[in-house]
């Protein structure tokens, strides 16, 4: 058996492994299973390609897309790997030699699109031949929590029914606890050993706020941090973007619009500018990123917030890809939130699907609200945990002040339930604060015990507090009546007076003028 040292050495020409490579590599070498959970660009594929190298036999991946299976064997071959791929591109002579390769233990990797590799002809091939291992890659695919499920992914539990003493590796770059949780009982991985590790970006700073005039906070942002610099602002709407791109650009910018609206050879070009060029700003929907490899985008600065962490990891992920110091810059607000819960809503997909898409967005919002590291909580979502706060990051660099919301949380709730759950954030404060408005008499809520007791909270203030409880679970925002509060099961307790709760105190002053990059 080779050692996996030297063919990292001499086969790939590395000096080292990153951390927890070896341990993977080790662990797949002496026949154990592993489920690796890494981001992408963290080094999974040396994962079992050295250990296929070092044991005997092929190593078999299965590997959902074509396209890479193709880069993949070729790069191989360049390194003098015995590499090969089975899918729909080839021809039957070409299939063939492939499959003699393989009986005769020419190959040290085969790729193998999962839809083949269920095929009973497949298997049967596989069960004659010498293999070193089963890498199963893309791994997420199996979930049907998950946008990339594969049903073919779900037949894969058969490799270890029929194939028991040989080890399987696992590889995703998604790795939330319960995708997690699926791939292992679906792919029967229990015994498995897991690996999840790399998903820090310690040069990235984090930095959310709250949004009061998002173009002001953005341009203030981008002139006191970013003048030159090259990055990417993330907005929801194609026409948002447009607009936002068009209106940099007056601001003296060198702004680009992106989104998939935009001619094809349109975005080629403006794709081919940002990476050439220095300091151009692409304003774009999430149709921009995929496979954009510039190591010096110094910020991601996203006006809307993503549906879920993993969006927003991978979207801040493209800044400081050198190792440099970048920032990932956001501003959010209620209306994000109610917007993000309106596009869930008329989606379409299953009541399941929905329900996970929810859970999935609450979990981005609590990332918004936390009072804490954000990094810690960033990575924990990811279940790599990070033991200290990381001192690189809004909350860790300027605590967050907080203060005990119960009581302004019990009058919101209150006023919510009296005025019967029919109404918004405006009246709602409307009735707090006891404004004259025309509103409130038309609706006799002049009479209301709520009416006027929220006078010692400002209008941004009571915002903030329904904002934070919509955000927490205790309300939830009625789309069907445009953006009417309801009350949650979550808030009784809270009402009840059983339960408090410490809320964040909102600062207005900062968020113009963040944190600056000495600080
Ligand atoms: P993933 O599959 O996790 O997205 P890859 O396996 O494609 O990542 O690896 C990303 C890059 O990192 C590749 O260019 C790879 O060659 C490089 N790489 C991986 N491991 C090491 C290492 N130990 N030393 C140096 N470079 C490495
Ligand atoms: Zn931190």
């Amino acid at each position: 058996m080779k050692d996996a040292l030297s063919l990292l050495n001499t086969v790939f020409g590395y000096d080292q492994f990153r951390s927890p490579q070896d341990q993977i590599i080790d662990t797949v070498i002496n026949g154990g299973d592993a489920l690796v959970l890494m981001p992408t660009g963290g080094g999974k594929s040396l994962c079992y390609q050295i250990p296929s190298l070092a044991r005997s036999g092929c190593g078999i991946v299965i590997s959902p897309l074509i396209a890479l299976m193709q880069d993949q064997v070729s790069a191989l071959r360049e390194l003098g790997v015995r590499a090969a791929y089975l899918n729909s591109t080839l021809d039957p002579g070409q299939v063939m030699q492939v499959e003699e390769d393989l009986l005769r233990g020419e190959l040290d990797l085969l790729y193998i699109a999962p839809e083949r590799l269920n095929q009973e002809r497949s298997l049967a091939l596989l069960e004659r031949a010498p293999i070193a291992l089963f890498a199963i890659d893309e791994a997420h695919c199996v979930s049907q929590w998950g946008h990339d499920f594969r049903a073919d992914y779900l037949q894969l539990s058969l490799l270890h029914q029929r194939f028991p003493a040989i080890p399987r590796i696992a590889l995703t770059a998604t790795a939330d606890e319960r995708t997690r949780a699926e791939i292992i009982q679906r792919l029967d991985l229990g015994e498995a050993r897991q690996f999840i590790a790399g998903f820090d970006r310690p040069n990235i700073r984090y930095r959310i706020a709250l949004k009061h005039n998002a173009r002001q906070q953005l341009l203030g942002f981008l002139r006191e941090e970013h003048p030159q610099d090259a990055g990417i602002v993330y907005c929801l709407s194609r026409k948002k973007v447009e607009d936002t791109a068009f209106w940099l650009q007056e601001q003296g910018f060198n702004a680009l619009p992106y989104h998939a609206g935009l001619d094809s050879s349109i975005r080629a070009d403006y794709q081919a500018r940002f990476l050439r060029e220095e300091n151009i700003i692409m304003v774009a929907t999430i149709a921009f990123g995929m496979g954009i490899d510039k190591p010096d985008v110094r910020f991601v600065a996203h006006l809307d917030m993503p549906k879920t962490v993993e969006a927003y990891y991978q979207e801040t992920g493209r800044a400081g890809r050198d190792g440099d110091p970048a920032n990932a810059w956001m501003v959010y607000g209620l209306q994000d939130v109610i917007k993000l819960r309106q596009m869930l809503d008329s989606s379409e997909g299953s009541e399941t699907h929905k329900r996970a898409e929810q859970h999935r967005l609450n979990a981005m919002l609590g990332l918004c609200e936390i009072t804490s590291c954000r990094r810690q909580s960033l990575l924990a979502y990811f279940g790599d945990d990070l033991e200290q706060p990381c001192g690189n990051c809004d909350t860790c660099l300027e605590p967050v002040d907080t203060f005990d919301g119960t009581e302004a949380a019990q009058k919101a709730l209150s006023v919510v339930y009296r005025t019967g759950q029919r109404f918004g954030v405006n009246h709602l404060v409307d009735v707090l604060r006891g404004s004259e408005g025309e509103k409130i008499y038309q609706f006799d809520h002049h009479q209301l015990p709520t009416y006027g007791v929220g006078k010692d909270l400002d209008n941004n203030q009571w915002r903030s507090v329904f904002r934070q409880l919509v955000a927490r679970g205790y309300l939830s925002v009625d789309l069907e009546r445009f953006g009417a509060l309801r009350l949650e099961e979550q808030c009784r307790p809270l009402l009840k007076g059983e339960e408090r709760i410490d809320l964040r105190r909102d600062v207005k002053k900062k968020t113009a003028r963040q944190t600056t990059r000495t600080s």
